[in-house]
């Protein structure tokens, strides 16, 4: 019900926190700034500067929450950004989730309701260095680790390939397959610890990866409608050299192949490998 998650409720650690079914917010984040809220002097830890966010309503996942939330105080249109992961910090009785997201293109927030005297971007390290909320200060740790975001660099040939499913008779349509199924992955996400270095996502209770699909021969042919997290990139030569363009645009990312000498090339870049079984296994086939 609209509304109906407005109420204070004390956590079984003790404080008063305003959220009947738990709070929400929007940590929207570059490689140097995060998006922060400067509090209203009447609000509730009032002069401190946290994330948009507040009290959940019933109906709503979390994500749904948090752009609510990020419209009706800085003015974020929910088309100017992509979730990442979500962070979770439960107090017993009470929970705030952190929606990570990154920006889409540019992103202007502005002080939309009374609830903030100022939004705006703050960088990396002014964060230290400014009073925060409670809430937001406990978090901040994880939420800075927690970066750049997921990412999945799929060696589409070397997948396919890797099941003898008789994929050569049908190139393109195997390539189909295998986007088809990796779209439903970027749009429900992943737990964190499937996530093949779970050590990078502690304290994330979801990931929400972005993925590019590297295809080479027949199968660059592939035409698919745009997606926000998942890119498919059709090597002019070799898929290996395509790959490794990749990898320079994204550090840290993830790769997924089994072939050798691809791997040797992706190590010598400080990325990380993870061999096609995994996918398999995350896409649940
Ligand atoms: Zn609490």
């Amino acid at each position: 019900m609209l509304g109906d998650g407005d109420g204070w409720v004390t956590c079984a650690r003790g404080h008063r926190h305003w959220g009947r079914y738990g709070a929400a917010g929007l940590l929207i984040r570059t490689a140097e700034a995060v998006v922060l809220q400067h509090r209203a002097p009447w609000s509730h830890h009032g002069g401190t500067w946290g994330l948009p966010g507040g009290a959940r309503d019933s109906h709503e996942s979390v994500g749904t929450a948090a752009l609510r939330e990020a419209a009706e105080e800085a003015g974020i249109d929910s088309g100017s950004v992509r979730l990442t992961g979500v962070h979770t910090a439960d107090h017993g009785g009470w929970s705030y989730a952190t929606v990570l997201a990154e920006a889409v293109g540019e992103l202007t927030p502005v002080s939309a309701n009374a609830e903030s005297v100022e939004v705006r971007w703050q960088t990396v390290q002014a964060v230290d260095h400014l009073t925060l909320h409670p809430g937001f200060a406990d978090t901040w740790p994880a939420l800075r680790a927690a970066f750049p975001p997921p990412h999945l660099i799929i060696d589409a040939a070397n997948v396919v390939g890797s099941r003898p499913d008789g994929w050569w008779h049908r190139r393109l349509a195997a390539a189909r397959d295998l986007h088809d199924q990796l779209a439903v992955v970027a749009e429900s996400g992943l737990e964190p610890d499937s996530w093949p270095k779970p050590g990078r996502n502690v304290g994330l209770s979801w990931l929400y990866p972005r993925i590019t699909m590297v295809v080479e021969g027949t199968a660059s042919r592939l035409s698919v409608p745009v997606h926000p997290s998942l890119r498919v990139v059709a090597a002019d030569g070799s898929g290996d050299d395509a790959i490794v363009g990749v990898i320079r645009e994204h550090p840290g990312s993830v790769v997924v192949t089994a072939d050798r000498e691809l791997r040797q090339r992706v190590g010598a870049l400080h990325a990380d490998v993870v061999g096609p079984r995994w996918l398999w296994t995350a896409i649940g086939s």
